[in-house]
């Protein structure tokens, strides 16, 4: 094979994309910097989903600093979409997006119970210390609820002050 310019061009193996499409892998190949020989799952994947023309053609409209970044999130997606025929890579971003939420929720919950127990703290301080409790307090601490939905009144009632008398005193 190739012996006319063994000493120039020694025998190489197709690419990926080549040997699956039964083609010769000319030195110009435009799938072979992406689709190594080794990895023949990459080009399968992506060419069971994209199909080869499609592969070929998004990889040369594309400048050559960008093209293994877009082979990359092809046969990411393609993995996707046969892993989940149904939501695809979409799927993958659905169920970030929903622990990004819930995580946000669990977020502004603890920083409401932290808020909180600080309030605690400084309204017990300003006791002792028999100073008036500082109104801007007040104020950041309405805001505070108003700004963080439900979150502050489904935390835990206990974290409130015991003594309701004590309570009312100090928010009144
Ligand atoms: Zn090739």
């Amino acid at each position: 094979m190739a012996s006319h310019h063994s000493t120039s061009c020694p025998v190489v193996t197709p690419c990926a994309a080549c040997k699956i499409l039964r083609r010769k892998c000319a030195d110009s190949c435009t799938f072979a910097p992406h689709f190594p020989p080794d990895e023949p799952s990459k080009f399968i994947m992506a060419h069971r989903v994209f199909g080869a023309s499609n592969i070929m053609k998004f990889i040369q409209e594309l400048p050559e600093s960008q093209r293994a970044d877009a082979v990359s999130s092809m046969v990411y997606e393609a993995n996707a979409r046969i892993r989940d025929p149904v939501y695809g890579s979409a799927g993958a971003i659905f169920q970030l997006q929903n622990q990004v939420n819930e995580l946000q929720a669990q977020l502004a919950k603890a920083q409401a119970e932290v808020f909180n127990i600080q309030s605690q703290h400084a309204a017990l301080f300003c006791i002792e210390t028999g100073r008036s409790f500082q109104t801007s307090s007040q104020q950041s601490f309405d805001g505070f609820i108003t700004s963080s939905d439900e979150s502050f009144e489904s935390s835990d009632p206990s974290l409130y002050i015991d003594q309701d008398s004590l309570w009312d005193t100090i928010w009144a």
